[in-house]
């Protein structure tokens, strides 16, 4: 058997056509276009290729670009002082402060400044409680995007059994919240779980988020299980010098047992940046007021 592969790059591009689609709706009924501002500290050459895109993703689907690019020499009162001048700013409906911050920047202090209202990223407490109490809330992206690629592929989720490998706040915790709410039976598992084998094997849905490059193998896996792989691992590669991408399960195997799974690259990372827009076009029409369009 070869499990079928979840197209995460045909889903985002479906997703991103779909918020641009909707933002001149939006224009019209507020004259004004949503806003996503991105702050930056320091050089980190990944997070400026993250930030890069994010903005241009913003741009393409019409939406206003904010980006404020701050030294690493920056202090943690001056970014909160960026934060709150962003949270009085009308024309800007989502702020997403790039992690990892540097050194002697305190993570949790600068998120909990932002507004809830705009915390497209959903990492503030209020955004993680009101998910965890079942309430309309801003989601983290990623597990947003692994979710949708499942209702996609399994429609209702009602009593599947799902595991979630990884309990980290962007990544796990609020998978697992979201999978309850979808009633699955959840289990999270973490670095501490016993017998992490026989734990998969019970699962109709695995997500794995770990950080391990190919952790997870074919004979951990239920037949026909759906596999979410969100690792991105970079490995070395055959060719000397040279790396490549691999996710936490390890694909060759898993592909032989599973019903379906997700690439690395390819599958849950394009998601990312989809969801992002996604979450800014709706807080900017919870902002202003008006129902968010239908289909995101
Ligand atoms: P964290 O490092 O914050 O969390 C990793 C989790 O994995 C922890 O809960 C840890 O357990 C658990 N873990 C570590 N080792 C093992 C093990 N041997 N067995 C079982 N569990 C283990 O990572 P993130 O959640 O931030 O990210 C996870 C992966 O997802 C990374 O590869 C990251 O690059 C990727 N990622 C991808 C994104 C995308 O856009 N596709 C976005 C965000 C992340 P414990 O809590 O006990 O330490």
């Amino acid at each position: 058997m070869s499990a079928d592969i979840i197209d995460g790059k045909a889903f985002a591009e479906g997703l991103r056509g779909r918020v641009a689609a909707a933002v001149p709706g939006f224009v019209a009924k507020t004259g004004r276009k949503p806003g996503l501002a991105v702050v930056l500290v320091g050089e980190d050459p990944a997070s400026q290729v993250y930030v890069r895109s994010k903005g241009k993703a913003t741009v393409a689907a019409g939406m206003e670009s904010f980006e404020h690019k701050l030294p690493d020499t920056t202090t943690q009162d001056e970014l909160i002082a960026v934060v709150e001048q962003l949270n009085a700013d009308d024309r800007v409906d989502g702020i997403l402060v790039q992690l990892p911050l540097p050194k002697g920047v305190d993570e949790k202090a600068v998120i909990s400044t932002i507004d809830p209202a705009k915390d497209v990223d959903g990492f503030h407490v209020i955004n993680s409680g009101k998910l965890a109490v079942g309430e309309e809330a801003l989601v983290p992206c990623t597990p947003l995007g692994c979710l949708m690629l499942l209702k996609d592929r399994l429609g209702d989720l009602t009593g599947l059994d799902a595991v979630v490998i990884g309990r980290s706040n962007i990544v796990g915790k609020p998978m697992a919240q979201l999978l309850l709410k979808e009633s699955c039976t959840v289990t999270i598992a973490h670095s501490r779980t016993r017998d992490l084998p026989a734990v998969v094997r019970r699962a109709d849905i695995v997500v794995a988020a770990v950080g391990r490059p190919e952790m997870v193998k074919g004979d951990w896996l239920k037949p026909g299980a759906t596999v979410i792989d969100v690792g991105i691992n970079r490995v070395p590669a055959a060719e000397e010098g040279k790396t490549r991408l691999v996710g936490d399960v390890d694909f060759a195997s898993a592909r032989e047992v599973a019903g379906a799974i997700t690439p690395v690259p390819g599958g849950v990372g394009p998601m990312t940046i989809a969801v992002l827009l996604r979450n800014t076009l709706v807080a900017a029409h919870a902002r202003a007021g008006i129902g968010a369009p239908e289909g995101l």
